[in-house]
Formats: structure tokens, C-alpha cells, sequence
């Protein structure tokens, strides 16, 4: 079965009217109200459903434990017993994992049981075989021991019907473990998101092809399909388009057949060759986003026949930044997954800087000896930088004086599922 929902509304990225420079967290506020799902539903294997987002709320079908069942190897019988030496009988027989013992444990009698072992009948207890002498059909230990001692109760970690694992989480190995463990053999999960990546500009030439003066190599696309294959989604390269307006028309038109969300780099400001923004707002639905952020010039975001499209700026420092900021979390939502907020971390600098207030900024950074180095050059255009660097340092909207040894928040590029 499959479950195509419906599309994205008109006025998705509308940011609110009489806002210069939108804040970022008012900016990704906008995103997280106004972009739902548009992949659609389908069931798959355990062994099919990891990294895939779940697109509903799963129950255990069996408890685990199933049974109460010992936590070692040892002697079962019923307890409590009381302080001081013991010598109980042994029954006949022995419990092991995956063997049932059938028979009862008569009151005042042991039986030999090993880890993982279902308790018999009249068995609660288990003593450690460290614990015990044994000689012939008889143990002696010590007292006292409690009732329930080294057991596992039926359903302590998760009782048959408890919610195991909710929608919009994108499942783990771990994840494939508890629903295995709960009786669950298959998941209700998202088709992939597929995001196509288009490059434009004259100036771009392909690896391996020469490159006339004035000409560059693109950067931006092998990393924008790197960046979209480690979040998860299929990524659909769509190549490049030079600065014309018609050519890039064709392309955006061809482009909104064969994927959910398109990623543009380069065009997107206001200049006469930007191109991308242009085709945009002609379209009807595009917002030119001023967001007060660094690096990051303006975001055109729109809708190209029904098909999102975010329109990166073309530094690759900015669209990277831009990329794991705004259209991670954007595309996570219509993938089908929750809100996706990157975990940082508050470390010392290593570093001294004093901040403008006015917009967020992002620096590229890397921890040494628990301390948080920054790229010596804040240049967005500098490709190494970004291969320098293992995260971002997150610079809070306000002013900031930093000291070497104040904390800072690192997001590490792990945060945003690189
Ligand atoms: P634009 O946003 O088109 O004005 O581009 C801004 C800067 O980014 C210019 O220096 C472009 O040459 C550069 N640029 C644009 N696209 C790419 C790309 N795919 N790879 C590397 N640099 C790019
Ligand atoms: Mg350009």
C-alpha cells in the first residue's frame, strides 16, 4: 500500500510581510509551521526499514521479556530466603534458554538453571553458581536473598502494546533491535525523499573537463549531493545550467517530473544575473529571504510547479551553511521526520572574537584537547575551510565579546547527520 499526500500549499515560505532581515529562528519557525510530508507510505522488512523515517507510531507486539527468566547461571527455587546457611535439594533436570523446564519446583527444592532460562513453576528466585557449593543432589549457600533476586520480570522493558517507537523518528540499528525483540517484523516507513541539485552559473566547468580563464571548477554540486546522501535522501544530480533564463526555465520544468525538492546554487540574489530568483518570483511563489545570518547572502525559496525549490547562495561556504541550517530541517519535514534540531555542545574557545549584533552567525570549527579552534579566515569562498572543519560554531543573534576559555556552542557536522 501507498499513501501519496497532499502537496505543499502556495503560500509555504511566506515569511511574514514588514520584515527586513528575518531572524534565523523566525525563519526556521516559518519552515517547521508550513511544510508537511510529501513522500508517500509503504511497509518494508526490519532489514529494509533502516535510516528510513517512520511514518507511524509502532507497538510491541509481544513483551519483552516474554516470560520472567533468569538474569545468570545458578540454582533456582522460590524465595525469600532468610539470613544464615542453607542447604536446599536439587529437582531433577535443569532450565536453559530456548528449553522450557515443564515440570513444578516443589516448595523447598532447587533446580539448576542457566541465563536467559524461562523461571519454571515455583521458581522466582536465582542464587549465582559463584554463590553455591554443590555435592551430589544438594546445594548450601548463604542467606538471605530477596524473592526476585538475579530474575527479569515479564515485560520489564517493554510490555506487549507499549509505543515503542514514535512517528517521524528515522530508524537506528538499535531501533531494528527493539522491534525484532518486540515480536515486530515489519515497519511502516517513508518512501526516500529525492532532491535534485542544479548548479548555474557561466563561469562553472566539470572535474575533468579544462577550464578556460575565468572559468571555475564546481564545488558546490559533488558537496550538496555529498551533504544530501549522508542525510538520507536520494540524491539526484541535475547537473548544470548556464546564466539563461530560458535554459534554466527548461531545466527547473524537466527537474519538477523527477524529484520532491530541488536545491539550486548561484543566482539567488537580486543582480541581473540572478537568475534562479528571477524565474522564482515569476513563478508566483517565491520569497526572496533576507536572513540576518553569516555566511548566507539571500535564499530564494519557492515553488516551481508544485515543487519546492531552495535557491542557495553560490559561495559554497554560505550554501553549505545555508544547506544544513534552513533545508535540512525543511526537507526532514517533507521526508516525513520530526522537527530536526541539531545537538551542540558548550566548549571553551580557543579562539578570540567580537561580534556584531544583528545576525547569527555560523564559523567554521573544529575541537582540539576539548577546546574549540575556528578557521583562520572567515572568507566564504574558502572550499578549504569547510574541508578544515568538523562542525560549526553557532554565535548567538546579539553582540558578543569572546575570550579564549568562554564557552561556545559547537554543532558538530555528526548533528547534522553528515
Ligand atoms: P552567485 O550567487 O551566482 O552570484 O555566485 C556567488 C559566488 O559563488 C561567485 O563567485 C560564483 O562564481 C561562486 N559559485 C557559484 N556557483 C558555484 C559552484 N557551483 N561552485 C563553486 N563556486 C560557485
Ligand atoms: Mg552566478
Amino acid at each position: 500500500m501507498t499513501l501519496a499526500p497532499p502537496p505543499l500549499r502556495n503560500d509555504c515560505f511566506a515569511l511574514p510581510a514588514g520584515v527586513d532581515w528575518t531572524p534565523v529562528d523566525v525563519a526556521l519557525d516559518h519552515l517547521r509551521q508550513n511544510l508537511t510530508a510529501v513522500t508517500a507510505v509503504e511497509s518494508v522488512s526490519l532489514a529494509a526499514s533502516l535510516g528510513r523515517v517512520l511514518a507511524e507510531d509502532v507497538f510491541a507486539a509481544r513483551s519483552n521479556p516474554p516470560q520472567a527468566n533468569t538474569a545468570v547461571d545458578g540454582y533456582g527455587f522460590a524465595g525469600p530466603i532468610g539470613d544464615g546457611p542453607q542447604v536446599l535439594p536439587l529437582t531433577d533436570g535443569r532450565a536453559a534458554a530456548g528449553l522450557a523446564y515443564e515440570g513444578e519446583v516443589a516448595a523447598g527444592q532447587a533446580i539448576r538453571i542457566l541465563t536467559g532460562a524461562a523461571l519454571p513453576s515455583g521458581v522466582d528466585t536465582v542464587i549465582l553458581e559463584e554463590d553455591v557449593s554443590r555435592e551430589g543432589a544438594e546445594i548450601a549457600f548463604h542467606g538471605p536473598l530477596k524473592t526476585g533476586a538475579n530474575t527479569r520480570k515479564a515485560g520489564e522493558d517493554a510490555a506487549a502494546g507499549d509505543l515503542i517507537l514514535s512517528k517521524g523518528r528515522v530508524i537506528t540499528p538499535a531501533d531494528l533491535a527493539l522491534a525484532s525483540a518486540t515480536g515486530v517484523s515489519e515497519l511502516p516507513v517513508r518512501q526516500l525523499l529525492r532532491v535534485g541539485v542544479l548548479s548555474t552559473g557561466d563561469e562553472l566547468v566539470e572535474p575533468g573537463e579544462p577550464a578556460a580563464a575565468g572559468q571555475i571548477y564546481d564545488a558546490n554540486r559533488p558537496m550538496l549531493l555529498g551533504l544530501l546522501t549522508r542525510m538520507g535522501f536520494v540524491a539526484v544530480d541535475l547537473g548544470k545550467a548556464p546564466d539563461d533564463r530560458a535554459a534554466l526555465r527548461n531545466r527547473l520544468d524537466r527537474a519538477a517530473t523527477q524529484v520532491d525538492v530541488i536545491l539550486t546554487s548561484g543566482g539567488a540574489s537580486a543582480g541581473d544575473e540572478d537568475h534562479m530568483s528571477a524565474l522564482l518570483r515569476e513563478s508566483g511563489a517565491m520569497q526572496q529571504w533576507r536572513i540576518a545570518l553569516k555566511p548566507g547572502r539571500p535564499l530564494a525559496l519557492g515553488l516551481w510547479q508544485g515543487v519546492p525549490v531552495f535557491g542557495l547562495p553560490g559561495n559554497p561556504v554560505a550554501a553549505m551553511v545555508c544547506t544544513l541550517i534552513f533545508a535540512r530541517p525543511a526537507m526532514g519535514l517533507m521526508a516525513g521526520a520530526r522537527w530536526l534540531e541539531p545537538q551542540g555542545f558548550d566548549l571553551p574557545a580557543a579562539f578570540q572574537k567580537r561580534k556584531k549584533p544583528g545576525r547569527r552567525e555560523y564559523l567554521r570549527a573544529r575541537v582540539r584537547d576539548g577546546e574549540v579552534e575556528v578557521f583562520k579566515s572567515e572568507g566564504s569562498g574558502r572550499v578549504s575551510s569547510l574541508s578544515w572543519a568538523e562542525g560549526l560554531v553557532e554565535l548567538a543573534d546579539g553582540a558578543a565579546t569572546i575570550q579564549t576559555g568562554d564557552p561556545v556552542r559547537f554543532i558538530p557536522y555528526a548533528s547534522f547527520g553528515l
